[in-house]
């Protein structure tokens, strides 16, 4: 018998396989952790976009929560797709009413690399309502500026400026993401309690990176039970997505701009 991490996924459905709950599961078990689901909307959704979302009901989406943690106890937790105002109160109402559950990495999906609003406008402020369940928080430069309500960061200095700010917020540590500036390197920043910290990775020259958030997070939360530490999570999971970005062109799905290769 054995016990290999589990984690659990609160997200939406990707049909095409890339993003969302079908990227975190091939996460999960590309880096040996158990995957366990919370979907929170269905997208209809192809390489070439999104074209319409289902949410599923509040209430049914913290009854499919209160149900597995009744039964299996998770190791970490990955949050992505929440859709909507109401579905993020029923998500900080859970972690609310359990204190101390596992650890939570926060990905603040909004919008989708294809353009589609993937959280109703609405939900945006409510979003940081999360922040202090965060133990690491996985915000993209539009995001960031979206939770902290500025411009974007058009350097890595203002993005460390807007990083700090988010862990002003309640986020144990964040992981602000710069793959959407220019330039050679695709530079990440970290910081936490003991510091901060440039992650630096080439940036690799595909278009197939539908998913790619999605699976940073997810590594994370896979990783983070047997890590030494959320940082050596992060470190790893960015070495293991840049090989994930590496297979992408080796891959044929669909006609749009592909996913990574789990
Ligand atoms: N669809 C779903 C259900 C998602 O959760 C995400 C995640 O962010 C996306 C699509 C967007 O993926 P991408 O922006 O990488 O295309």
């Amino acid at each position: 018998m054995s016990r290999p991490p589990v984690v659990l996924s609160i997200a939406g459905s990707d049909p095409s396989g890339g993003a969302g709950i079908q990227a975190d599961l091939k996460t999960f078990s590309a880096l040996g952790a158990y995957g366990t689901t919370v979907i929170t909307a269905l997208t209809a959704q192809s390489t070439l976009g999104v074209t319409g979302i289902h949410a599923v009901p509040p209430a049914f989406v913290r009854q499919q929560l209160d149900t597995l943690v009744a039964d299996v106890r998770v190791d970490a937790i990955k949050i992505g797709m929440l859709g909507d105002a109401a579905t993020v109160r029923a998500v900080a109402g859970f972690l609310g009413d359990h204190p101390g559950l596992a650890p939570v990495v926060l990905d603040p999906v909004m919008v989708s690399t294809s353009g589609a609003r993937l959280l109703a406008e609405e939900a945006e402020q409510a979003i940081g309502d999360l922040l202090p369940h965060a133990r690491v928080v996985t915000p993209n430069i539009p995001e960031a500026a979206v939770l902290l309500g500025e411009g974007a960061a058009t350097s890595t200095e203002d993005l460390l400026r807007q990083a700090r700010a988010l862990r002003a917020r309640g986020a144990q540590a964040v992981l602000a993401k710069g793959g959407h500036l220019t330039g050679h390197d695709a530079t990440d920043v970290w910081i936490d309690d003991d510091g901060e910290h440039l992650l630096g990775a080439r940036r690799v020259p595909t278009a197939n990176t539908h998913g790619t958030g999605c699976s940073l997070s997810s590594a994370i939360a896979a990783l983070l039970p047997r890590s030494g530490s959320p940082l050596s999570a992060a470190r790893e999971a960015k070495t293991w997505l840049s090989a994930a970005l590496e297979g992408a062109d080796t891959l044929e799905i669909g006609h749009g701009p592909g996913p990574v290769h789990h």
